[in-house]
């Protein structure tokens, strides 16, 4: 059999080499060129996920790309520590949750994809999508036609696939926070950072977040709480512009986010954060969809990527376990609709923590820290880290 997977992100390249490894064939088709630049955001990928990139046998294509991340160390405006979210128990041979680059992480599984046979196709972006009959089918922006017994749609929020399923889906909602990210090289205030953590504030006009990494450097982001940004505003502020205006956001906070972002460089500017909380159709006919194409949480989850991870296993070991593809659809849907929901839905209320009017800022420092001492606690969130998914070695996908 031969699946088509639309989309070369976190998704797509781990989907490919699950349905590589129950038999299939499987085609990766990017829209992206390919290299690229490099620059974006960065992710912390979880215990559930690392352990899902292990199931395919990929974890170590990536470990050491990755930056420990053991702790969420959460601090307020004054720079008082507010709390200490484990991020999850280390897997059996001692892997904590990494953090990486998001661009690096999907070029290297779409290296290993390709290293283990999968073929990966830069520059195809996909238009259109057909899949009611007896095979499916998508057209290319260059007006190729390519046929295979299954489409997945691995494209992320906006995704056509998502479209072509129903024309009626709902789009991803913007949550109301702006995200910009960069890194610092070498600066004096990484030794005063938590060691193997991220330590965010919740400032007086920002939310901030930073990583220190092996090599000294540091790796932050800001999330504005603000409008959307609109393409008109995008093309006419430039990054050093938007550099000063964070500037000036942090210094209304205690703490070393004035000094890392005014002495570093910006790598993600403007980027509106959206999620998608409950998408009513997940497939139709040979058409199904996984990751962020079908349950995208807002950032401030902290799960997109590993929920993808998850999904690639899931929706492998589904298809193997069923009669036929459509079969293969509805297990997939039923063994993960519950879960990711979950997520997206905590993930709205972490992103509402962060606006002005949400909840955290409303509360004093004394009542986030009982916050974080009883409610968002590592057992409170064993549910989310300690999730694992499986591939039988034995599964394989009828021919
Ligand atoms: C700022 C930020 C911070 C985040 N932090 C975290 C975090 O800490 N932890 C975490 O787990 N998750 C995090 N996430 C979420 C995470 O990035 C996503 O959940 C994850 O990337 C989803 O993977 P995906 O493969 O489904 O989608 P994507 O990564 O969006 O990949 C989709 C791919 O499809 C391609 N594509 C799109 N349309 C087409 C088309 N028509 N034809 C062909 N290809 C197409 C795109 O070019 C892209 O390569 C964060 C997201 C953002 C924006």
């Amino acid at each position: 059999m031969r699946a088509l997977v639309v989309g070369g992100g976190i998704a797509g390249p781990a989907t490919a080499m699950a349905l590589q490894a129950i038999g299939m064939d499987a085609v990766i088709l990017e829209a992206r060129p390919a290299g690229g630049d490099g620059a974006g955001s960065w992710f912390t990928i979880s215990p559930n996920g690392l352990a899902a990139l292990d199931a395919l046998g990929a974890l170590g294509a990536v470990r050491e790309l990755g930056v420990p991340s053991r702790h969420n160390v959460m601090a307020g405006a004054t720079g008082r520590r507010l709390g200490v979210l484990p991020l999850g128990s280390p897997l059996a041979d001692g892997t904590p949750a990494l953090s990486f680059k998001r661009s690096e992480l999907a070029a290297a599984l779409r290296d290993e994809a390709r290293d283990r046979g999968v073929e990966v196709r830069d520059d195809a972006r996909v238009v259109a999508v057909h899949g009611t009959g007896e095979d499916a089918s998508v057209t290319l922006a260059d007006g190729r036609r390519l046929t295979g017994d299954l489409v997945i749609g691995a494209d992320g929020i906006h995704s056509v696939v998502r479209a072509a399923i129903d024309p009626g889906t709902p789009r991803g909602r913007y949550v109301g926070l702006a995200n910009f990210g960069g890194v610092t090289r070498g600066p004096a205030t990484a030794d005063s950072l938590p060691a193997e953590s991220w330590y965010f504030v919740f400032g007086r006009r920002a939310f901030f977040g930073a990583l220190p990494t092996p090599d000294g450097d540091v790796v932050w982001f800001v999330n504005v709480p603000r409008d959307a940004i609109s393409q008109t505003e995008r093309a006419a502020t430039s990054d050093e512009r938007w550099r000063e205006i964070l500037v000036d956001l942090a210094e209304a906070d205690d703490g070393p986010f004035a000094g890392l972002i005014g002495d570093g460089r910006l790598e993600l500017a403007a980027d509106n954060t959206y999620d998608l909380p409950s998408v009513p159709v997940w497939h139709r006919g040979r058409v199904g969809l996984v990751g962020d194409a079908i349950h995208a949480p807002a950032p401030s989850s902290g799960q997109g990527a590993s929920m993808a991870l998850e999904d690639a296993v899931v929706m492998a070991a589904s298809l193997a376990g069923s009669g036929d593809v459509e079969a293969g659809f509805v297990a997939f849907e039923s063994a993960r609709r519950a879960r990711v929901e979950k997520i997206v839905a905590l993930g709205a209320r972490s992103s509402s923590a962060k606006t002005p009017t949400g909840l955290a800022r409303m509360l004093n420092d004394a009542v986030m820290t009982l916050v974080f001492r009883y409610l968002v606690t590592e057992r409170s969130q064993a549910w989310i880290f300690d999730h694992r998914v499986r591939l039988d070695p034995a599964d394989r996908v009828r021919p």
